[in-house]
């Protein structure tokens, strides 16, 4: 605090002659509210004012006749020094900051002017020290670097505007804030920071509250210098002083664009499938309650569609699980957009999509849209050099004919999706109510087969393979046959999946090696020509790391020659981590055991991969045999396989030739070997035996 006394003032005071006892100037000496300190040229003091009294807590007529050094034997020095100044010069001293202390010792900031008195030959024969406790504004000026600091160092951006809404101070996080320095926005308005987004109106309400209740607090979105839109939460505050007169305003803000952008994520990602970015099932379900409710008052139906791509999992195993999420989301963006009669497209996880085609008045209506549904997955998928081919079964439940909650409805499209699958997948089913039946038979089959192995249940039965010029039996293929407590016997179809699901291929898959070796003994013991036995392996059986130690000991304790002994894998099984694939084939190689590719052609083989592994057999899967004198198609993959087994130094085998024309195309095309009902379809062991002498 700076403080001014006019010197010429200070003198006038002086000159009253304070020792003519006139009342009237008494009065004033001791109403002034300034210390008046009367002293000597020796450092003593003639008298104080009752201000002296006030400031320092003790009666002014203890002061008269005491030495500053008794007084203030701390300060003394430091007084004379300055008072011989004025009293050597005749010349008044002004505005010496100095420090003296009360009664309590309590140390006391003061402004001083010392002023001589001159009597009438002019001698200096005193002197009148004029002094102000400055100790609370000079606290005050203490604290100002502290709050400098907070104000700096805030992690809020704070501004200061003035009563004309001006910029008077702006902090760094401001600055950071905003991209402007404060050289940019001092005296600048800060509207200089509007975004355009907010109507006149949202800041006309602003200002009422601000006036009206002194602040104002919430979302705005504002400009950075940069152009960058943001969001931030602001508070406005009035600063007055004490007599209510506005001084400022205060505003503080924080960005908070990343806050809102991560609650976003949150609520999308509660409504939304995370990889596809479709709606998720509670949205679904809500959304079919609602339409729903709308057909309900207008009498129509609704169509709710389940959707399963058909052998997802042969891509994911064979080409990765990331190519699998690149499929599954451009199929997805296909499906949202597929037909105008959906009102919404869904997937929650796997390979399973959902749709609603609402407000239909038949049945027979949903088929179109099934149709544009099945051509928008239908259209090849590029993945670099590759075409995927993926086709999808559908089912597809109706209200209110197959059920009249969003639960049910999606249940039975479900159901009715399962049935197209097993009626060979690549169609449709609508929703019976029989289906619901077969689906609980389904689950007691589940049930029945984890107890099949412990009660014996599962049999192996033999397939021929047969030289395609010489007709001479050159190999048999196991293959698991269930015989169900009731009889019946169920193909490895209907229940290897399940198998596999459960995990319970493990155990079936070693009871089925192990018995393949030890009928193979058995057969040489009856004294049959011996010939390679080929055995099946799943994928997970493959993957599972005791796998070659159970080999081992298998071909050791059946005392099997491993050279008879053939291990048949599909493609997926060994495009999936070729390299450690091809480490492992390898290994069962170098036991001795023969290794086939099953099922060849139906997976996503990589042919430049094809040359390192270790094979002896390319088994052409039979769909390609199917009607192989007529079908062009067919014809030129087979042959371009057998070229292919060729080149590579691998027999080619053809499976499920039914047909004297399918095995004479096949020999012209020079395939190796044949496998097919047209010689023998799987038989029991006794009926092989049989079929075998008979040759
Ligand atoms: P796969 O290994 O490709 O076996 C050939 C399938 O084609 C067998 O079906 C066989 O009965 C059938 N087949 C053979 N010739 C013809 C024909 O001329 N026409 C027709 N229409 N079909 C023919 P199956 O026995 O039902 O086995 C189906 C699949 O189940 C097998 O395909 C194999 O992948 C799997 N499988 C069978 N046994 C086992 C096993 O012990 N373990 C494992 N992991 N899988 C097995
Ligand atoms: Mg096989
Ligand atoms: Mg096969």
């Amino acid at each position: 605090m700076e403080l001014e006394l006019d010197p010429t003032i200070a003198q006038e005071i002086v000159t009253l002659e304070l020792g003519n006892k006139v009342d009237e100037y008494e009065k004033i000496f001791h109403l002034i509210p300034i210390q008046i300190w009367y002293k000597d040229t020796k450092n003593n003091i003639i008298r104080v004012n009752k201000q002296v009294e006030k400031d320092l807590g003790m009666p002014a007529s203890d002061f008269a006749g005491k030495s500053t050094e008794e007084l203030f034997p701390a300060y003394s020095a430091k007084y004379y020094e300055d008072d011989l100044a004025v009293i050597n010069s005749g010349k008044p001293k002004i505005g010496i900051i100095e420090q003296i202390n009360n009664v309590k010792g309590e140390t006391l900031w003061v402004h001083t002017s010392k002023v001589p008195t001159i009597n009438s030959e002019g001698i200096v024969t005193g002197l009148v020290a004029l002094t102000i406790n400055i100790t609370e504004s000079k606290k005050l000026e203490e604290q100002i670097p502290i709050w400098a600091k907070i104000f700096e160092g805030s992690g809020e951006a704070i501004s200061v505007t003035d009563t004309e809404n001006h910029f008077v101070a702006v902090n760094r996080a401001f600055s950071l804030t905003t991209g402007y320095s404060p050289e940019e926005v001092m005296g600048q308005n800060p509207r200089l920071l509007k975004s355009g987004q907010h109507d006149p109106i949202f800041y006309q309400n602003m200002w009422a509250a601000i006036i009206q209740t002194g602040f104002w607090e919430g979302e705005i979105w504002e400009k950075r210098k940069d152009g960058v839109i943001y969001l931030k939460w602001l508070r406005i505050d009035q600063i007055k002083d004490e007599e209510g007169n506005l001084i400022n305003y205060l505003a503080r803000f924080t960005d908070i664009s990343e806050k809102r952008a991560t609650e976003e994520r949150i609520r999308y990602l509660a409504r939304h499938d995370a990889l596809t970015g479709l709606y998720n099932r509670e949205v679904l379900e809500k959304k079919i309650a609602k339409d729903l409710k709308k057909a309900r008052r207008s009498g129509n139906r609704v169509g709710v569609i389940s959707l399963n791509l058909d052998r997802f999992k042969n891509i994911n195993d064979s080409l990765g699980h990331k190519v699998g999420d690149e499929v599954l989301k451009e199929l997805a963006q296909r499906l949202q957009t597929c037909s105008k009669k959906i009102s919404l497209t869904a997937r929650f996880g796997g390979d399973t999509f959902n749709f609603i085609v609402p407000a239909i008045s038949q049945k027979d209506e949903i088929i179109p849209v099934i149709h544009e549904i099945m051509s928008a997955i239908e259209k090849p998928l590029l993945h670099g050099q590759l075409e995927l081919i993926v086709t999808a079964s559908i089912g597809v439940s109706i209200f209110p004919d197959d059920g009249e909650s969003a639960e049910v409805l999606i249940g039975n499209a479900d159901t009715a999706m399962h049935t197209a699958k097993e009626n060979g997948r690549n169609f449709y089913e609508f929703f019976e109510a029989n289906m619901n039946e077969y689906a609980a038979e389904r689950l007691i089959l589940e049930n029945d087969l984890r107890r099949a192995l412990a009660r014996d249940e599962f049999s192996l039965f033999y397939q021929p393979q047969v030289d395609s010029k010489t007709e001479k039996v050159i190999g048999v293929e196991s293959l698991i046959r269930w015989i169900h407590p009731t009889g019946k016997i169920v193909s490895p179809g209907d229940f290897i999946p399940i198998l596999e699901e459960t995990g319970l291929i493990i155990p079936v898959g070693k009871w089925v090696l192990a018995e393949a070796c030890r009928q193979h003994k058995e057969w040489i013991g009856l004294g049959l020509p011996p010939i390679p036995i080929s055995v099946n392996i799943s994928a997970i059986q493959f993957k599972d790391t005791d796998f070659l130690q159970l080999l081992a000991k298998t071909i050791e304790e059946s005392g099997i020659e491993p050279g008879y002994l053939e291990l048949e894998l599909t493609e997926s099984v060994v495009m999936r981590q070729p390299e450690f694939v091809i480490k492992q084939l390898e290994r069962i190689k170098d036991m001795g055991v023969n290794l086939a590719l099953d099922d060849f052609g139906t997976g996503f083989s990589s042919l430049s991969y094809l040359r390192y592994f270790p094979l002896d057999r390319l088994k052409v899967d039979q769909s390609f045999v199917r009607g192989l004198s007529t079908d062009s198609v067919n014809q030129a993959i087979v042959a371009s396989v057998i070229a292919l087994g060729k080149s590579l130094g691998i027999n080619t085998i053809a499976e499920g030739v039914e047909t004297k024309d399918e095995l004479s195309f096949l020999r012209k095309l020079d395939c190796d070997e044949i496998q097919g009902y047209y010689f023998s379809k799987p038989l029991p062991n006794e009926d092989f035996v049989k079929w075998f002498r008979s040759r």
